[in-house]
């Protein structure tokens, strides 16, 4: 049996379009656009490009893009300051910070300073804690697009076992909290879980999420499960080449023989990363204004 490749690069295309019409709609109901503020400091060249690209994206939306790249000295001080401005900011609907920050920062501070209203990352306690009460609110965008995905497939996803493999905040535990309330019985692996093979066996739907090259293995997927590889991870470069090769936290070649469905690393969960931020920017911006998004 062959899977399934799951086409994410053709889902976010079609979220994209949708989006950019109920933003085109918003602003002609509102007399602006919904805008997104993207926050920078340094100059890692990986930020920089997912920067441009988030910007390019929003625009492309029809939203309005702020983008703020800070001196790699920046202050603490001065970054919070950043943040309480466009917290304040009538005409910024969603603020990302781009992460990591440099090694000085406190990283933590940071998000819990971004209104909740704003927080289209869904890093700041209020979002996590709202997510977990099952209660509204914004989620981080590439567990939210691993889920859409999941649901594209399989449609109703109660009952199904899934295993979670990682536990961040960014992308495994609310992984696992979106499950849960999709009625799976949820087990979260990690790097000190014991027989993770076997605890993946058991799994009508994997999500990896770990950043391990090809860690998980074809011989660890149930026949007929389906794999969402969230892992971006670049392997040394062949002989010759400039640039290794991108590959997922599971061994596609091997496991798309024996899983039902699987996504592709890149082409899979990626592209839905950022068009679930252009969605959450304009929930965001929708709740600001009190109108409701039509679904
Ligand atoms: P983190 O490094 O924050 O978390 C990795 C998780 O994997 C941790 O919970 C860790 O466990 C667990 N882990 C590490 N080694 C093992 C192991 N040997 N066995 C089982 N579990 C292990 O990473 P992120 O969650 O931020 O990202 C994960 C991957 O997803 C990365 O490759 C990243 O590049 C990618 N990513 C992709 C995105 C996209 O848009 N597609 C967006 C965000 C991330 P422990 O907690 O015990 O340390």
């Amino acid at each position: 049996m062959t899977a399934q490749i799951i086409d994410g690069k053709a889902f976010a295309a079609q979220l994209r379009e949708k989006v950019g019409a109920l933003a085109a709609d918003f602003a002609e109901k509102t007399g602006r656009k919904a805008g997104l503020a993207v926050v920078l400091v340094g100059d890692d060249p990986a930020s920089q490009v997912y920067v441009r690209s988030k910007g390019k994206a929003t625009i492309a939306a029809n939203m309005e893009s702020f983008e703020h790249k800070l001196a790699g000295d920046t202050t603490q001080e001065q970054l919070e300051a950043l943040v309480d401005k466009l917290n304040r900011d009538p005409a910024v609907d969603g603020i990302l910070v781009q992460l990591p920050l440099p090694s000085h920062l406190d990283e933590q501070a940071v998000v819990d300073r971004i209104s909740p209203a704003k927080d289209v990352d869904g890093l700041t306690p209020v979002s996590t804690g709202r997510l977990a009460l099952g209660l509204e609110g914004l989620v981080p965008c590439t567990p939210l697009g691993s889920l859409m995905l999941l649901k594209q497939i399989h449609g109703d996803l109660s009952g199904m076992d899934a295993v979670v493999v990682g536990r961040s905040i960014l992308v495994g535990k609310p992984m696992a909290q979106l499950l849960l309330a999709e009625n799976c019985t949820v087990t979260i692996a990690h790097s000190r879980t014991r027989n993770l093979a076997e605890i993946v066996r058991g799994a009508d739907i994997v999500v990896a999420a770990v950043g391990r090259a090809e860690m998980v293995q074809a011989d660890w997927i149930k026949q007929g499960a389906t794999v969402i590889d969230v892992g971006i991870n670049r392997l040394p470069p062949e002989e010759g080449k400039e640039k290794g090769r991108l590959v997922g936290d599971v061994a596609f070649g091997s496991a798309s023989e024996v899983a039902g469905a699987i996504t592709p690393v890149p082409g899979g969960v990626g592209p839905m990363t950022i068009a679930v931020l252009l969605r959450n920017t304009l929930v965001a911006a929708h709740r600001i204004e009190s109108i409701d998004l039509p679904e």
